[in-house]
């Protein structure tokens, strides 16, 4: 039983004066590579990493589910039967919301039946930065959904919790993001990547071998927080589905490499560029599996940079801060690097030999000075476990 898991159930009974009756956790997550094709239909290949969300609940008699977090002030109580997202708002929405979309039909499954669920109270910790591109949101849906799966008897998939977890943060909390993160959350494994096909939202686990290979992923956080990051990642979805409509298909999935060429015919050159990125990072995940499966790890480095340079590029949503982490981890010895998440700002991550990961830290932060940036924030992140109950 981890720590973090005691204190959780610790401060659950200093808040509401009784025991929980169990903890659950979910973690966090960064993308290895597939940026912006989850809502494309494409393929993305995340890892869960060693930052988690703790879930401290206890069942209570009536029908009320009141939530708390160590991170955030306050308190929110809403009675089962009330579950609506416009009854839901603020940071209680992640948790609330999931409660809300366990109950909804999902693809074809009917939602579950919440006339007998019992009411709780929630207590929350975070061991995942908020808004820093880690995905806070999926590991506090997640680490709820497991819970109410199991106090709630449901019996779902991780799939369905999945689904449920997106649908919350889509429509209780109001943002259109898609469903790798809470895929790498609730699927993740030690040492391992989740391969997903958002199109067919199927998964497979992919061994990544980080230790046996002595390297390590940093995650260089530029701290760098854009405005106009919700709204270039609508004017870049806005695109790709323009795209997507004038070369008649239902999403750019159906758009292979080999298709290119016509699209650049049809397409004006600013939506061709956007195609073309989400065309090619699908394949570049396809390679980087292949990749990883045949050759292993420190092969991967070019795929990475691959997908820096078409998001620098062609896609257009990185920043001077991250070309520099990217192009500095590189110059002084990471095999790869890219940015990762939904750009405008954010985290890169670099991919390097274990032994160098201070090292490589240190330099990039003095580049970063430098340039006249401010210090990045630089931290080893561990393929890790997906939810699961700590206590
Ligand atoms: P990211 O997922 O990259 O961390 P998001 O903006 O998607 O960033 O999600 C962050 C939001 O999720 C926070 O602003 C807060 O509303 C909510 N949140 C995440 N973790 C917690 C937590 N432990 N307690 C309360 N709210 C949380
Ligand atoms: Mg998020």
């Amino acid at each position: 039983m981890s720590d973090a898991a005691q204190r959780a159930s610790d401060q659950f009974a200093a808040e509401y004066g009784r025991q929980p009756e169990g903890v659950w956790s979910a973690p966090g997550r960064v993308n290895l590579i597939g940026e912006h094709t989850d809502y494309n239909g494409g393929l993305v290949l995340p890892f869960a990493i060693d930052r988690r969300t703790y879930c401290a609940v206890a069942r209570r008699e009536d029908r009320v589910l009141r939530v708390r977090s160590a991170t955030i002030e306050g308190e929110a109580q809403i009675a089962i039967d009330d579950l609506a997202p416009e009854a839901l708002d603020g940071w209680s929405a992640y948790a609330l919301g999931v409660a809300w979309a366990i109950s909804q039909p999902i693809a074809g499954e009917p939602g579950a039946d919440l006339a007998a669920a019992s009411g709780l109270d929630i207590f929350l910790t975070s061991e995942v930065p908020l808004g820093a591109g880690l995905s806070s949101s999926a590991a506090i849906e997640c680490a709820v959904a497991v819970a109410l799966n199991e106090l709630w008897g449901l019996g779902l998939d991780r799939m369905a919790l999945a689904r449920a977890g997106r649908l919350a943060e889509n429509v209780a909390v109001g943002a259109p993001t898609g469903i790798m993160d809470q895929c790498a959350s609730l699927l993740g494994e030690e040492d391992h990547a989740v391969f997903l096909d958002c199109g067919t939202e199927s998964a497979e686990s992919v061994p990544l071998h980080l230790d046996r290979e002595h390297l390590s992923v940093l995650v260089i956080d530029t701290g760098v927080r854009h405005e106009h990051a919700t709204g270039g990642y609508g004017d870049r979805r806005a695109s790709c589905e323009r795209g997507a409509e004038i070369l008649n298909v239902p999403s750019l999935r159906f758009v292979l490499e080999e298709d290119l060429p016509r699209a650049a015919s049809v397409l004006d050159e600013e939506t061709y560029r956007r195609v073309r990125h989400v065309v090619t990072e699908s394949a570049r995940v396809a390679s980087t599996v292949r990749t990883l499966q045949n050759e292993g790890p420190q092969a991967i480095g070019d795929l990475l940079l691959a997908s820096h340079a078409s998001m620098r590029d062609d896609f257009e949503i990185s920043v001077p801060e991250l070309d520099l982490a990217v192009e500095s981890a590189v110059r002084h010895g990471a095999l790869g690097a890219r940015m990762t998440g939904g750009g405008f700002g954010g985290a890169a991550i670099a991919l390097v030999a274990s032994d160098a990961v201070g090292e490589i830290a240190a330099k990039v932060t003095e580049d970063f000075s430098a340039a006249g940036f401010g210090a990045p924030r630089c931290f080893k992140v561990v393929p890790s476990d997906g939810a699961h109950r700590d206590i």
